[in-house]
């Protein structure tokens, strides 16, 4: 059982971290290995979510990868290096042989590994417990919104929101670190100044906010304008100069963008400013889930495997670049057209291939291939100039 004090060390701990650099990470080329793996267990899942990426099915598909096949396939994420392995669906827990797989890759191979259960009944106390017994490091949680009357609109069903809570107290209660994900659009963006509240009181490691891809059952018009990501960016940065917990936002990488521009602004020296961790630098934390030092992007640090074995740049980009019954996933991020185009700045498209951010941005490319049908297309919704500053 979770004391405050060993939670509160815990999270002090990582805070006290942030700034220290791994050399091992430093090393890591992105055109070899990602510092992050996706895999998508499976895709069935009880809930209805109305942005989900996966448009998820309450039944197991049959042509799912087979145990061996998975076995196979977390030898070759570790042939990479040390990736980050996140185990995610659909509902990973309507997996059967979920635990044998994460205990495969945490304890015998070693991998870093972090789970992202639904909010249903199957993410009881004992099978939390049992995840963190086969070597998960952290529970990712999504929480859309401050409030049950928000959050269950988002989920499809009434009750979620304490489903959630619940999970999130048992998380605690067994001295689990988690984050918590929380995907922005039109529906929460009023309430979201009320969600660090939240974020604070369950000790999370991390707030990761997503910002919504049009993409499965996420609507184009969900999503928030321009504007309105600009200023979700530098709401999020000013909250990460005070909060107790890391700010991560994902699909939005011109936050490295905005936050290099107000550090410049600031003429503020990199050290000083608690803002350039969200510049792509990294720290430790002590799950031992870190931060990577350079920028991720979909394809470019990042590779997501769906439930078929498909390798993709991200789960928000369904372009494939390969399936793993055909060959190994180290083989296809590095050498299908498709990485090796996104890890290409030159061959971006409009503003961002002009950028001066390019290299440390490089836009969403899941958002400029969901509006645009073309992932090498400007990213859309950042109002950026380039060659303003
Ligand atoms: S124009 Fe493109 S590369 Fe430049 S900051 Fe915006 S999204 Fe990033």
């Amino acid at each position: 059982m979770t004391t405050p004090g060993h939670a509160e060390r815990i999270r002090a701990n990582a805070l006290k971290e942030r700034h220290q650099h791994d050399a091992r990470m430093e090393e890591i080329d992105f055109d070899l290995s990602p510092f992050t793996v996706a895999w998508e267990v499976t895709r069935a899942c009880a809930l209805i979510c109305m942005h989900c990426r996966a448009v998820a099915h309450p039944k197991r598909d049959p042509t799912e990868l087979t145990f061996a096949e998975s076995i196979q396939l977390i030898d070759d994420i570790k042939s990479f290096g040390n990736p980050i392995l996140i185990f995610t669906g659909g509902d990973p827990l309507m997996r059967r042989d979920l635990f044998d797989l994460i205990a495969y890759a945490s304890h015998e191979k070693k991998l870093r590994t972090s789970l992202t259960p639904s909010a249903t009944a199957l993410a009881s106390r004992s099978r939390l417990l049992k995840a963190k017994e086969s070597g998960i490091l952290r529970v990712a949680v999504s929480l859309d919104g401050p409030t049950a009357e928000v959050h269950d609109a988002f989920r499809g069903f009434q009750g979620s929101y304490d489903r959630t809570i619940d999970i999130l107290q048992i998380l605690n209660e067994i001295d689990m670190p988690l984050q918590i994900n929380t995907t922005i659009c039109r529906y929460n963006l009023p309430v979201i100044k009320q969600m660090p509240d939240i974020v604070e009181r369950f000790r999370s490691v991390q707030w990761s906010v997503f910002f919504l891809v049009a993409t499965g059952r996420g609507k184009v018009e969900d999503m928030i304008s321009p504007e309105e990501h600009e200023w979700m960016l530098n709401y999020l940065y000013d909250l990460g100069k005070t909060a107790g917990f890391d700010i991560k936002a994902t699909a939005c990488p011109h936050y490295r963008r905005v936050a290099i521009q107000r550090q410049k602004a600031k003429h503020a020296s990199p050290t000083e400013e608690t803002g350039i961790r969200f510049a792509g630098a990294g720290f430790r934390y002590e799950d031992g889930l870190d931060r990577p030092m350079k920028g991720v992007n979909d394809g470019k640090g990042f590779v997501f495997i769906s439930h078929k074995g498909d390798v993709c740049p991200s789960g928000f980009l369904p372009v494939t670049g390969g399936n793993v019954r055909e060959k190994s996933i180290v083989e296809i991020y590095r050498n299908a057209e498709i990485f090796r185009q996104l890890r290409a700045p030159s061959l971006l498209k409009g503003k961002c291939g002009v950028c001066d951010f390019r290299e440390v941005c490089g836009g969403s490319r899941a958002r400029s291939y969901a509006i645009t049908g073309d992932y090498l297309a400007e990213d859309p919704y950042c109002v950026y100039v380039p060659g303003e500053s």
